[in-house]
C-alpha cells in the first residue's frame, strides 16, 4: 500500500521520531539505557507536590472533576486559564494583552506545526515562503514540520571562543540578508540544543529586522521566561504584535499533560483556534485546570525562579565541571551553559563523526543525540563544508545524577578513544 505524499512525509522516520522512540524505550523502565538524549524534564519533588495537591483538590470538587474529564474546552483553549495568564503577563511585564492574544495547543510542538504551515509554504499569489532560523544549531523538532519540501532556511552562527574549553554562538547579523522568500523568523530562547540564550540586544535587533521586513518573529520560550525560566544568564521577556511567543508547561514539569501556549496578534490566534478545531476539536483541559491557580497566585513564577531554575542551574554546573574534568587534554569545548537542560559539546577536529559516536554510545548503553540533527534549513553545501555539524553532541543532564555521571564517564572514554584513533 502506498501512502499519499503527506503520508509518506509524516508517516516515515524523521529525526524527532527516532529521538522520541529512543526516549520512550529508555524511560519505559524496561531498558538499562542511560537516557541523556531527550528533553524530558526532571521530576522535581516540590513541583510534583504542588500538582499532586492541586489534583486532589480537583478530585474533591464535583464541578472541577467534571470539567477535568467531562467537558470540551473551546478550540482557543480553556478560557479561565487564558484570562489568568493574560492578567499575570500584563501585571509582570505591562504587555497589554487581551484574551484574543492567547491560544492553547496540545503541547507547543503542535503549535509549531500549525504556525509554520500558516506562515510558510505555498501562497495564493504563487509565491513560496520558508521559515528562516537566524541561528543554527536549532531545535530538532522543527525539522520535519513543514507540509511541503524545502520548508526551512537557516543561517550559520558567529562562534565566539571564550576560553580553551568554552564557546558561544551569536547571530551573525552581518550575513543576515533578508529574502522575500522568508515568511517568518524563528528562534528558540534558550536554544535547544546549545543552551545558548540570545541576548536582549540580539532579540531587539531581530525584532526590528523582522518588523522592517514585514514578517513575524517567532520566539520559542519552551525553556524561557517567565516559566519554567531555565535561564542562567540575563534575559528580558519580550512581546509585541509582531512577535509570536510560544510557551509550554512541559519543562516546568508537565510534559505528559501536553499544554502549549501561543501569544500573538488576534489574527494569528483566530487562525490557530480554527486549526485546533479541525485537528483536535478541542485542546486538552488537564494542564489548564492543574495550573490555573498557580497563574492566579503567581506561584508558577516563584516556583520557576526559586525551585526549577536553581535545580537545573546547579545541576548544569556540576555536570559541566565533571565532564570537562573527564575530557582534560582533549580539544573539546562546551557551549557556555546559559539555559535549558543540555550540554552542547563541540569535539573540534574529532576524527570520528557525531553520528558514529552516537551509535557507539548507544551500543554501550548511553543515549545522547548526535548534533547533526540540529541544523534544520542549512543548505546541503553548508552541511558538506561546515564540519561543525558533524562535531557536536547534545547531552541532557536532567535525569538522576548518579546515572548522569555514569553516562558522562562512558561518553568521555568513548570520545578519548575516538581522538586517539586518529
Ligand atoms: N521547543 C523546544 C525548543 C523544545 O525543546 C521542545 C521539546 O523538547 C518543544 C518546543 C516542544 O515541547 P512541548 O510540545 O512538550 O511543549
Amino acid at each position: 500500500m502506498t501512502f499519499s505524499k503527506f503520508g509518506q512525509k509524516f508517516g516515515s522516520d524523521a529525526g524527532i521520531t527516532s529521538l522520541m522512540d529512543d526516549l520512550g524505550e529508555a524511560l519505559s523502565g524496561e531498558s538499562e539505557m542511560i537516557m541523556m538524549g531527550g528533553g524530558n524534564p526532571a521530576h522535581i519533588p516540590q513541583v510534583q507536590h504542588a500538582f499532586k495537591s492541586r489534583l486532589q483538590e480537583i478530585i474533591d470538587s464535583r464541578l472541577e472533576f467534571e470539567a477535568l474529564i467531562g467537558t470540551y474546552d473551546p478550540p482557543q483553549g480553556n478560557m479561565a486559564f487564558i484570562r489568568a495568564l493574560k492578567d499575570l503577563l500584563n501585571a509582570e511585564f505591562a504587555w497589554d494583552l487581551r484574551v484574543e492574544n492567547i491560544a492553547l495547543t496540545n503541547g507547543s510542538q503542535s503549535a509549531f506545526f500549525m504556525l509554520f504551515n500558516l506562515l510558510a509554504g505555498e501562497f495564493e499569489d504563487g509565491s513560496y515562503k520558508q521559515i528562516h532560523f537566524p541561528l543554527t544549531p536549532e531545535y530538532i523538532g522543527y525539522s520535519d514540520s513543514g507540509i511541503t519540501e524545502d520548508f526551512f532556511h537557516s543561517s550559520k552562527p558567529g562562534i565566539e571562543v571564550i576560553d580553551s574549553g568554552t564557546f558561544k554562538y551569536h547571530i551573525d547579523f552581518e550575513q543576515l540578508q533578508f529574502s522575500d522568500s522568508w515568511g517568518a523568523l524563528c528562534v528558540s530562547r534558550p536554544t535547544n540544543p546549545s543552551g545558548n540564550v540570545l541576548t536582549d540586544h540580539e532579540i531587539s535587533k531581530l525584532d526590528k529586522f523582522a518588523k522592517a521586513n514585514g514578517v513575524p518573529l517567532i520566539i520559542d520560550g519552551a525553556y524561557g521566561t517567565p516559566f519554567p525560566n531555565l535561564i542562567f544568564s540575563e534575559a528580558e521577556p519580550i512581546w509585541n504584535e509582531n512577535i509570536i511567543l510560544c510557551l509550554s508547561l512541559s519543562k516546568f514539569g508537565l510534559p505528559a499533560v501536553r499544554t502549549g501556549i501561543v501569544i500573538a496578534k488576534e489574527t494569528h490566534i483566530k487562525a490557530l483556534s480554527s486549526m485546533n478545531a479541525i485537528m483536535n476539536l478541542a485542546t486538552g483541559s488537564f494542564g489548564s485546570l492543574l495550573a490555573v491557580n498557580m497563574l492566579k497566585s503567581k506561584e508558577i513564577i516563584s516556583l520557576s525562579s526559586q525551585v526549577v531554575r536553581p535545580y537545573y542551574e546547579e545541576k548544569s554546573k556540576r555536570t559541566r565541571d565533571y565532564l570537562m574534568k573527564q575530557l582534560k587534554g582533549i580539544p573539546a569545548k562546551l557551549h557556555r551553559v546559559e539555559g535549558a537542560m543540555f550540554l552542547w559539546l563541540w569535539l573540534k577536529d574529532c576524527p570520528v563523526s557525531n553520528d558514529i559516536l552516537y551509535a557507539r554510545l548507544k551500543a554501550k548503553g548511553v543515549l545522547i543525540v548526535s548534533g547533526h540533527h540540529f541544523f534544520p534549513g542549512l543548505s546541503a553545501k553548508d552541511r558538506r563544508h561546515w564540519k561543525h555539524t558533524k562535531e557536536c553532541l547534545r547531552i541532557t543532564y536532567s535525569q538522576q545524577e548518579e546515572l548522569v555521571f555514569k553516562g558522562l564517564d562512558i561518553i568521555a572514554s568513548e570520545i578519548r578513544l575516538a581522538y586517539e584513533s586518529a
